[in-house]
């Protein structure tokens, strides 16, 4: 069968930026399984896997407004250190979780000063250009459970 809307894909990928440099990859690890057409994948990468088979691969350049978007001044916070809690101390390049009006988000830390930090909530990603080598390893059709859940069950997915 081919990938469309409430198909379960298996893939394995390996992403590149723009210098060829590996930012992430399946191999060595197990493959991503992933319900297609509910936002699990970024965009992109959903619309060049759409109807393709099993055991097709392909290679996508996506730009960034399909991927993880533009990077967004706004998205950069100097807040006050008494904020963070606990012993351990803040040095930058750290990841901090914070909760956020949208929720818990991730921030990268990037100044740390007397009495503020500076923290950057920008996706790592963002402005990015990436290369995708997709194979695609499995693909069958989602359970009505599945479809429900909006997720996949079972293995690679969810246990519950
Ligand atoms: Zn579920």
């Amino acid at each position: 069968m081919i990938i469309a809307n409430e198909s379960v894909v298996t893939i394995n990928y390996t992403l590149k930026n723009d210098a060829g440099e590996i930012l992430d990859t399946s191999e060595g690890r197990e493959p991503l399984v992933y319900l297609h057409g509910v936002g699990a994948l970024i965009p992109g990468l959903e619309n060049e896997l759409a109807g393709k088979a099993a055991s097709e691969k392909l290679q996508v350049v996506i730009a960034p407004e399909n991927a993880y978007g533009t990077r967004r001044d706004e998205l950069v916070r100097v807040v006050s250190k008494d904020g963070f809690q606990g012993d351990e101390e803040l040095t930058e390049g750290m990841r901090v979780q914070l909760d956020t009006e949208h929720g818990p988000a991730i921030a990268l830390v990037t100044k740390v000063a007397e009495e503020e930090v500076t923290l950057d909530l920008n996706h790592p990603l963002a402005d990015m250009t990436l290369h995708f080598d997709v194979e695609v390893a499995a693909v069958r059709a989602a359970t009505a459970e599945e479809i429900s859940h909006g997720h996949v069950h079972g293995e690679g997915g969810h246990q519950h």
